[in-house]
């Protein structure tokens, strides 16, 4: 089923648009599957989770690590996560650049906007978002690189208030990325899950984090 879910979601995705695979709470067997199926990039919400799947599988995936990233466990994942979508602070970057600088690499990271309505959702606003990225400090963090941003739209059948949200979050995107920073560089707009990646692309995103669509229902919300 894997295989054949990835092959519609595929053929439904303009060649621009990249696909994260997210296999929160899916067993290696599942992720495996799909990495046999071609795919390459996959998405984990816990850092370690992900860092021990990372031991037991390929060496050549590309983990994303997409849920709220707690300062004190950057360095589970600091040797080889790809693209850290959640960034939420500069305290947040500080760390990422120190544990990146341990491992003489450069850490590619989105800043994660709030566009949702609901008061749980992390992020920060356009205005704390635009500040960073014109704040000195962040010159000095040689061992990051932030790539882009990330929305999560809110929780609702309401198409028309999940429109709007991602069409916020691409018009600023649309305007930052005609920055061009030692540091920061946006080319990745991260937006769009199983229930709304269609009006996501539609909006302008340039990648989506799909999951129960590719590995179906988890058994637990998270
Ligand atoms: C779980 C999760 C997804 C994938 O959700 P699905 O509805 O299963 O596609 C995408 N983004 C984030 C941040 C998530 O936590």
């Amino acid at each position: 089923m894997i295989k054949q879910n990835l092959q519609k979601l595929k053929e439904n995705i303009p060649t621009h648009v990249s696909l994260v695979a997210v296999s929160k709470t899916k067993p290696i067997s599942a992720i495996q599957e799909a990495y046999d199926a071609g795919q390459r990039d996959f998405g984990e919400n816990k850092i370690q989770e992900m860092a021990s799947k990372h031991e037991d599988l390929p060496k050549d995936i590309r983990w994303h690590m997409i849920g709220h990233v707690q300062t004190n466990k950057v360095k589970y994942m600091a040797s080889f996560v790809h693209l850290i979508h959640g960034v939420d602070s500069l305290k947040l970057l500080k760390e990422i650049n120190k544990q990146a600088k341990k491992h003489d690499r450069v850490i590619n990271c989105l800043l994660q906007a709030r566009i949702a309505v609901e008061e749980t959702k992390f992020g920060m606003p356009f205005s704390e978002i635009k500040a960073l990225l014109n704040s000195d400090e962040l010159l000095e963090l040689q061992n990051i690189k932030i790539v882009g941003l990330m929305g999560m739209a809110s929780f609702t059948s309401d198409k028309e208030q999940v429109i709007n949200e991602f069409s916020l979050l691409s018009k600023h995107f649309k305007t930052l990325k005609t920055f061009n920073f030692t540091n920061f560089q946006l080319s990745t707009l991260s937006m769009g899950m199983s229930a709304d990646y269609k009006l996501a692309i539609e909006q302008g995103s340039t990648m989506i984090r799909v999951g129960s669509a590719i590995f179906g229902l988890r058994n637990y919300i998270s």
